[in-house]
């Protein structure tokens, strides 16, 4: 079988959600958008609903949609994109909660869907999404008395503690929402959980963390990926491998191609920055990453096994992502579809 193998720990992933939740008082959401950072919206929001996660969040209410279907009624599920023309039958239908990004989605939403619920998504400074402060002001009293569901916002730079940002988009947020009491307030993701107690009000929302990413340091790893080895061949010093020739063995050498590639969301860019490992043992990626083959020197292993391992014990996403210079969440939601993924529940 030449399938990789991408094993997902979804006991982690509730443990991760546990572990973030005991760093606030208030209620711990779980954002589950991009089917849930590429490991999969039902199989993990069914596991969180059973720990005890009451609210999702989702990028669209066509995610929403799906999501519902798999939950159920009973857990809130928010969407960040709001009421988009064409949203109604999904919004209306999978109970969703749109959090409303200008006064035009607002319009749109409480004439289509008169009493039906909605939230507030503030622009406190990213400006990505959300009504900024002049906006707000204007339809604040409108909006309030039909009683929001959630007033939230988005910190821009939460993943660098010291950054001034922070304390800029949580001092605009309170600037935006205080006084406004009984509807429940969320500014912090996984990096905003991580910043305390200021930034938590009455919802967290992480994401990453709940997956085992950065910026949630203590996270337990979720995701291990075997690469199986379809050949090994005996090259002599001074030979290429791979396209462009750009890697030239040093010494005689013994490679191993295995199946995964950049269409399996292993970015070319990793390049030679990578190292796939045999038990305990490094053997450093050479050659380019092709579409569906990786190459690696695995001249100092004894006994040659069936696979290499990517992402597991020794590497987690984030330091492939370090190899690719890019985030750990572009990996993980960049995975693909082509591997055989097995479930730890
Ligand atoms: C993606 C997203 C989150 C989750 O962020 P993480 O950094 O993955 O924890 C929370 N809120 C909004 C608005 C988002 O877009």
């Amino acid at each position: 079988m030449t399938s990789a193998t991408l094993t997902i720990d979804i006991r982690a992933v509730v443990q991760n959600w546990h572990a973030l939740d005991s760093l606030s008082d208030g209620e711990t959401g779980a954002v589950v958008k991009a089917d849930g950072y590429g490991l999969g919206a039902g199989i993990v929001g069914r596991a969180l609903a059973t720990a005890g996660a009451r609210s999702f969040f989702v990028a669209t209410a066509g995610e929403g949609q799906s999501l519902r279907h798999t939950l159920g009624q009973g857990p809130d599920i928010y969407v960040f994109s709001g009421h988009m023309e064409g949203d109604l039958e999904a919004i209306r239908d999978g109970h969703l909660i749109p959090l409303l990004n200008s006064v035009d989605q607002m319009l749109r939403h409480v004439e289509a869907l008169p009493g039906h619920p909605f939230g507030i998504q503030l622009d406190t400074g990213m400006n990505r999404l959300g009504m900024e402060p002049s906006e707000w002001f204007a339809v604040r009293d409108i909006a309030f008395a039909q009683r929001p569901a959630l007033i939230m916002s988005h910190l821009a730079c939460a993943d660098e503690p010291d950054h001034p940002m922070n304390a800029h988009q949580l001092e605009a947020f309170r600037s935006m929402t205080d006084g406004l009491d009984e509807v429940p307030r969320s500014l912090a993701a996984t990096g905003g959980t991580l910043l305390g107690q200021a930034y938590h009000f009455d919802m967290t929302r992480p994401g990453v963390g709940l997956y085992g990413g950065l910026p949630f340091v203590d996270a337990r790893p979720v995701v291990t990926l075997d690469l199986p080895i379809i050949q090994v061949r005996e090259v002599t010093a001074g030979e290429p491998v791979g396209y462009g020739n750009s890697w030239i063995a040093p010494r005689d050498s013994h490679i191993a191609t295995v199946s995964g590639g950049y269409a399996d969301g292993l970015i070319r860019a990793m390049g030679a920055g990578a190292t796939l490992f045999a038990g305990d043992t490094p053997c450093p990626v050479v050659g380019r990453v092709s579409m569906d083959l990786i190459t690696a020197d695995v001249t100092d292993l004894g006994q040659m096994p069936d696979s290499l391992q990517l992402m597991g014990r020794h590497q987690s996403v984030d330091t492939i992502a370090d190899a690719a210079g890019t985030i750990g969440y572009e990996i993980l939601t960049s995975l693909g579809a082509r591997y055989d993924r097995v479930y730890d529940t």
